[in-house]
């Protein structure tokens, strides 16, 4: 099986863009978990199933057929049972369904299947390692990882950098929407508190290239 480093942490934190350039520089592949969860909530919303009820997400689930690319470029398609899968790479990254995941994330059952899915998507991918990203892998995906890494960062620098992503909303409101999304996600996981075991990374004070080489470091250590 494939050498696992496991990395949580909230949104902003640097955790997706630090996984994925640890993942590339270790010849690891990378898994990024927020995207299932986002694809199953744009599926969701496609198919016209109401996001608050489990039993309906997990029925969806039995037709859908979901796929990520966990090396180069990301690319996330979702198909539905006897449909062609639809590219759904940009469409899970919009505003719109950043603020309707948590409805789906929040369903015990769904995490469970999710988390199925992604041992199987380890298991199958024959490659040397994956940097799993999330907010519960280190503590229930994988909590037996050898490496297992909590990034964390101040509100303010998680905020400045989604600014610079999504064009045309104030430093303000992607603040708020950031709180928003995280005190909703708390209520599910807690991802601010390294579990026992659990090496904390705050990049607040970092950039980019010294994140990586931090995560690098910890997992050559
Ligand atoms: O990581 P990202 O911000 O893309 O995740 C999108 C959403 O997916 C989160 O806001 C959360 O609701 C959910 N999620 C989760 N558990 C994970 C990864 C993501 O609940 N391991």
């Amino acid at each position: 099986d494939p050498i696992l480093v496991a990395i949580d942490g909230p949104a902003g934190s640097g955790k997706s863009s630090v996984s994925r350039a640890s993942a590339d520089r270790l010849g690891f592949g990378i898994l990024d978990t927020g995207a299932a969860y986002r694809a199953l909530a744009w599926i969701a919303l496609q198919a016209g199933v109401d996001l608050d009820t489990e039993a309906a997400v997990v029925q969806l689930m039995d037709a859908w057929a979901f796929s990520i690319t966990m090396r180069g470029e990301q690319r996330v398609t979702v198909g539905l049972a006897g449909a062609e899968p639809i590219d759904a790479t940009a469409a899970i990254r919009e505003h719109s369904v950043s603020g309707q995941v948590s409805r789906v994330s929040k369903h015990p059952v769904v995490r469970e299947r999710l988390n199925e899915m992604f041992r199987e998507l380890v298991a199958a991918s024959g490659l040397p390692g994956v940097v799993i990203e999330g907010r519960d892998i280190t503590t229930v995906v994988a909590p037996d990882a050898p490496v297992r890494i909590l990034m964390t960062a101040s509100a303010e620098a998680r905020a400045s950098r989604r600014a610079g992503e999504l064009e045309g909303l104030s430093h303000a409101q992607v603040l708020a929407d950031i709180a928003a999304r995280d005190a909703k996600d708390a209520l599910v996981v807690d991802f601010f508190n390294p579990a026992p075991g659990v090496t904390l990374v705050d990049t607040s004070d970092l950039n980019f290239e010294q994140s990586v080489q931090t995560v690098i470091d910890i997992v050559e250590a």
